[in-house]
């Protein structure tokens, strides 16, 4: 248990989940807290992301594993399918210990950030005072001097803070405004992802992650927590169209004429795309900032590092980065400069690991031509037959393998 002095005053730009994971954190720990999110409500929308290793830790420290189990996918595992749906490789979730591509504990990204909101909540109820949580408003500019830190916002009147914190995601404002354009730091992966959810579609094989590889798209359904409804997944090899940004209908007629022809349920996906109320488009984005803490202004999850939904760790690195800088400000809430730089210390291994795509990008993972569909389509079957089911494991063991949390006491009031 700390003994808090008078505690700072932290703004936190984005109620992504590393905002919102970090507010329920600072606001436990007695920290005066202001969330800022652009959207006008919680985003819903994301497909299954997965905890293990130290996230899952985290969560169970945070206390969000009821919430979780609640809203649980179960997955049996991942399915490659051919134009026709026959099945031709399969990487069920036993064969792998649940160190595969699909893990044991698994949450649509929408649900998750519902848990942590719900949590935010219930710690704000028991802590009258210390939470503002706006949505609808963002932050347009930021003058620190030694003392705190001046913010104007779109909407609300300019304040002052003691601590900012950028966890508004890949094209942070907060990265813009307090360290640099983003081309100093994003680097294009060569191509573009899209999620949202859909009506599950009549034939597919329950509770598998089925997936299916043609030439610049690969195109995946995933179980959702409502068995009604799936989770589409789409890859696109592309060169980079910065026009599309922001541009729905664009980015509709792009997915539309990628999916044209593709067999399988193509057809439904193409259909359901005009109606989804929660499509998540954007480039496939690494992010490297080489010192995430600028004396009072900090950054968070994928506004500080990201290796693009294909690393799969995105979630699990805001939500273990969210947890490591909250117990840094409680343990020395006088002095939150230092608090920001051993935070910075502390995420290097986790952000490192976070950035590490398996499979080698996005060559492997969507095929350029037919030719190259074909071979993925052999390598596929090859990888996943029970021959090479050893090998596999070794690699997804590496890949799943995350640092051990430092040593740090819970944050409690
Ligand atoms: C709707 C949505 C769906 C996603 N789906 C997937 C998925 O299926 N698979 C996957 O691997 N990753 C997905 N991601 C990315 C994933 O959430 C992150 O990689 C990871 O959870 C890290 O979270 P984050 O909080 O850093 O970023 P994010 O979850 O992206 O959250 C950032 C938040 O900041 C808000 N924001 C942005 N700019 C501003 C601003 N100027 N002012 C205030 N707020 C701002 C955004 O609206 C958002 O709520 C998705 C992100 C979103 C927003």
């Amino acid at each position: 248990m700390y003994e808090l002095n008078p505690t700072p005053h932290v703004l936190v730009s984005g109620g992504g989940i590393a905002g919102l994971a970090l507010a329920v954190q600072l606001v436990r720990s007695g920290i005066r807290t202001t969330v800022v999110e652009r959207a006008a409500g919680p985003r819903p929308g994301g497909q299954a992301v997965d905890l293990r290793g130290a996230s899952r830790e985290v969560a169970e420290r945070m206390g969000l594993m009821p919430g979780i189990d609640r809203r649980r996918v179960h997955e049996e595992g991942m399915a490659y399918v051919d134009g026709k749906g026959r099945v031709f490789g399969r990487m069920s979730m036993a064969d792998f210990d649940g160190e595969g591509a699909v893990a044991e504990i698994e949450i649509s990204r929408g649900d998750l950030a519902e848990v942590l909101l719900d949590t935010l909540m219930e710690a704000a109820e028991t802590a009258p005072g210390l939470l503002d949580l706006r949505f609808g408003d963002r932050i347009t500019a930021i003058a620190q001097d030694a003392d705190g830190v001046d913010v104007s916002f779109e909407v609300a009147a300019s304040a002052r803070f003691d601590v900012v914190v950028g966890a508004d995601g890949v094209h942070s404002a907060t990265r813009r405004l307090a360290f640099g354009p983003e081309e100093q730091f994003a680097t294009y992966l060569g191509g573009c992802a899209a999620f949202f959810t859909m009506p599950t579609p009549a034939g597919l094989e329950e509770g598998w992650f089925s997936m299916r590889f043609v030439p610049g798209i690969t195109f995946g359904i995933r179980p959702d927590f409502d068995p009604s409804t799936s989770k589409a997944i789409l890859t696109l090899r592309m060169d980079r169209d910065p026009s599309l940004r922001g541009d729905r209908a664009a980015q509709e007629a792009l997915i539309d004429r990628a999916l044209e022809g593709a067999g399988w349920h193509a057809p439904t996906v193409q259909a359901a795309l005009g109606d989804a109320s929660d499509l998540y488009f954007d480039e496939l984005v690494r992010i490297d900032v080489p010192d995430v803490s600028s004396g009072r202004v900090v950054l968070l999850g994928d506004a500080a590092s990201c290796g693009s939904p294909m690393t799969g760790q995105g979630t699990a690195t805001a939500l273990i980065g969210a947890y490591l800088l909250a117990a840094r400000l409680a343990e020395t809430p006088e002095d939150a400069a230092g608090a920001l730089r051993r935070y910075a210390a502390d995420i290097v291994p986790f952000a490192e690991h976070g950035k590490e795509i398996p499979y080698g990008g996005i060559e492997r993972m969507v095929p350029k031509n037919r030719f190259e569909a074909a071979m993925s389509r052999v390598t596929s079957g090859i990888m996943l037959s029970r021959i090479a089911r050893p090998l596999m494991k070794r690699v997804f063991a590496g890949a799943a393998e995350s640092p051990a949390l430092p040593e740090i006491p819970v944050p409690v009031r």
